[in-house]
């Protein structure tokens, strides 16, 4: 049937499909779409298919298997401090993604009004429309991409009923501070408004930082949900295991949408993971290490080039200034790398409602140093 109208009209595929897709018809180096090219930790994988062969093929619980959930309360406690009630608390989700799309609709109403902070990972957008709010766009500041908070102030209104927030920051790096959280705190206390907190990265932080989470700030503990991924966490982005903390009557409501989006996630994988953060729990911890010596090398390699690398604080991602190279839009320049130059990037415009004002365009560097050198060295070619 043709002619009927899309309840999703601006949604095409997203940018980091099309940027793999072109990489791949192209031979081009993928730093686009953000994934690792090494593999989750032997012992790991080796779990997996122990469970696989123990017979845990059929539904885990709706919740999660509670061995994982121990373990996720376990891992929280321990890195962060933070006190999770594994069963009333922990939801584990198909990835961050489901996580993310079940708590928008497990606290969004038709008409509500969702704040999101420009740029932003492109699935939020997407998920408040499904749920019939008004997305309102404030956009964070350049050149740190830190939160305007004046501004953030002026969009939040009686009609605001999620403010979503990132960090650390996809595609920027940036992470924030318990000083941010108490500033989020003081606008959504008045309000009957909640705070949906994307922290897939929080084994990502470096520089001897810690990860300042939602859940840290006591004044938002009851209106928070909180999302991580151990696609992240264990390099294992094709895994799509994730999970949501939030206040018993939240989880009570995300529950009830996990409930019929997935009802459960895969079984082998949860026991394998219980099991590994059991054996192994300071694993997470040596993933910031092992990453910023990624960042640190991508860095090395690119100081010579005419790109202006900005500071990143975390995740797997480095945002490049190329207004030194070409004054063409991002989409454009990011066409033009990967088909020209051998190198596939991220504009960064697709976060964002309009045209992104800046030159910057983002390369994933969760690469082996081989990948690494290889994307380099068309890009100190670019004069
Ligand atoms: N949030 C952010 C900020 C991400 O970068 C990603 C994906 N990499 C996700 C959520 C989705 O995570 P998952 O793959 O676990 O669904
Ligand atoms: N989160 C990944 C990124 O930012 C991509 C995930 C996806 O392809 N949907 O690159």
């Amino acid at each position: 049937m043709e002619g009927f109208p899309s309840k999703l009209p601006g949604v095409g595929t997203t940018i980091f499909t099309v940027m793999s897709r072109l990489a791949a018809e192209t031979g081009a180096v993928n730093l686009g779409q953000g994934f690792p090219d090494f593999d989750p930790p032997v012992r790991l994988r080796e779990l997996v298919s122990a469970h696989l062969g123990a017979g845990h093929n059929q539904y885990a619980p709706m919740a999660g298997l509670p061995a994982l959930c121990d373990a996720i309360a376990e891992q929280a406690a321990r890195r962060h401090g933070w006190p999770v009630d594994p069963a009333a608390e922990i939801t584990v989700t198909a990835g961050a993604t489901e996580a993310l799309f079940a708590a928008i609709h497990a606290i969004v109403r038709a008409g509500d009004e969702v704040v999101l902070l420009d740029p932003c990972y492109d699935s939020y957008a997407p998920a408040a429309a499904l749920a019939g709010a008004k997305v309102r766009r404030v956009p964070l500041a350049l050149p740190d991409l830190s939160i305007d908070f004046e501004r953030l102030a002026g969009a939040i209104g009686p009609r605001t009923r999620l403010l979503v927030v990132n960090t650390p920051h996809n595609p920027s790096g940036a992470v924030l501070s318990a000083a941010d959280w108490e500033r989020i705190a003081d606008l959504l206390e008045p309000r009957d408004a909640f705070v949906l907190s994307d922290e897939v990265y929080e084994c990502l932080v470096f520089d001897g930082r810690r990860h300042a989470g939602v859940l840290s700030n006591p004044r938002l503990r009851e209106r928070a949900f909180a999302v991580f991924s151990f696609g992240k966490t264990f390099n294992a982005t094709g895994w799509k295991v994730g999970y949501c903390i939030a206040a018993p009557p939240l989880t009570a409501e995300l529950r009830k949408v996990h409930q019929f989006l997935t009802f459960a996630v895969s079984a082998p994988m949860q026991y394998a993971i219980a099991d590994f953060l059991r054996e192994q729990p300071a694993f997470a911890d040596g993933q910031a290490a092992f990453y910023q010596a990624r960042r640190d090398r991508f860095l090395a390699l690119l100081a010579p080039s005419r790109f202006r690398l900005l500071p990143a604080a975390g995740t797997y991602f480095q945002l490049a200034d190329y207004s030194a190279i070409s004054g063409l839009p991002d989409v454009e320049f990011c066409e033009q790398l990967v088909r020209q130059h051998g190198v596939a990037a991220i504009p960064l415009s697709p976060f964002c409602d309009e045209p992104f004002r800046a030159r910057l365009i983002r390369f994933c560097f969760a690469k082996d140093d081989a990948t690494l050198e290889r994307a380099a060295g068309p890009l100190l070619a670019i004069r």
